[in-house]
């Protein structure tokens, strides 16, 4: 089966301005990489704008992936390249807070690759990056998604241990859909396992995310919402799945604009979220440090 038709309300601007730029810059010569650049996330332009460098709060978000730019999975949504593992950077965390100081963000979000070929998974080396920045940054906030460390509790523990403010682990999509959508050593059960873990011991927000056009129906997106609630968790997002090449899942479906409004309100008002950011462009991270503050401030 094609792909369905790209609607007008997904078009991206493309992003620019000398505050794109000094990003960038930075970014090179601290050797870091960033998921907005990797994914050619549509959003780019917004976060990166936002508030960087004002100290406002009001975005000004980047995600940085860590551990290289090789995944040990191949989830069939995903851009990342698979396999060929490179060996752990170890001053990354320090190249990591070095940016940060001189991009001047104030919320940042943190993620990696799987890395199934490490003994920890790359849960120590995750906690270190979040240990010095906060060590660096006092009052920064920091997010981070991790992987499932295949439900390990002591490596979810390590990331716990390390006092991120967010901890955010996607399920990614219903539950009828996680194979072919991810990865076989993903799933469901694991991914809300990690999620209850993290809510059970901690004081930590707990996020996840939901991809939408993959083929699910309207009674699973709520289930998969009503479930992940239930385990704890307290914000979520919700977006349209975009192909990234030929060579991945094919796009079954774009809801209009619409569409995710009545998500957003199924899931603030009737299922108590602290906040759903919910829109065709909406990512993991889209705006994270603007929308959480003003939710915790609410
Ligand atoms: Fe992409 Fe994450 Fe899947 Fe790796 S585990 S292929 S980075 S979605
Ligand atoms: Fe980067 Fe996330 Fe914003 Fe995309 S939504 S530009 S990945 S911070």
């Amino acid at each position: 089966m094609s792909s369905a038709r790209k609607p007008d309300w997904l078009k991206m601007q493309p992003p620019s301005g000398r505050e794109f730029a000094g990003i960038r810059e930075t970014l090179r010569e601290h050797d870091l990489h960033t998921v907005c650049e990797e994914a050619n996330c549509p959003n780019l332009g917004e976060c990166w704008s936002g508030g960087a460098g004002t100290g406002s709060g009001e975005g000004g978000t980047a995600t940085f992936m860590l551990m290289g730019e090789k995944c040990s999975r191949a989830c069939n949504f995903c851009d990342v390249q698979t396999g060929g593992m490179d060996p752990l950077d170890p001053d990354e965390p320090e190249n990591v807070a070095d940016a940060i100081a001189e991009i001047g963000l104030d919320y940042v979000v943190l993620t990696s690759v799987d890395r199934d070929d490490l003994p920890d998974q790359g849960a120590g080396h995750f906690a270190e990056t979040i240990r010095e920045i906060k060590r660096r940054h006092p009052g920064i906030l920091v997010e981070v998604l991790i992987p499932d460390f295949r439900g390990e509790a002591h490596l979810v523990r390590k990331i716990i241990d390390a006092d991120p403010d967010v901890i955010a682990h996607n399920v990614e999509t219903v539950e009828r859909l996680q194979f072919p959508v991810r990865d076989r050593r993903a799933g469901y059960e694991q991914s809300l396992g990690v999620l209850e873990q993290i809510d059970r011991e901690s004081d930590i927000y707990t996020k996840t995310s939901v991809m939408l056009g993959h083929g699910e129906y309207d009674h699973e997106v709520y289930q998969t919402l009503a479930d992940c609630r239930e385990r704890g968790v307290d914000i979520v997002t919700l977006g349209q799945y975009l192909q990234p090449s030929r060579n991945h899942l094919d796009v079954k479906r774009y809801d209009h604009p619409d569409k995710y409004e009545t998500w957003r309100r199924v899931a603030e008002d009737e299922l108590d979220f602290l906040y759903c950011a919910s829109g065709p462009m909406v990512r993991s991270s889209y705006k994270a440090g603007e929308l959480f503050v003003d939710a915790i401030l609410r």
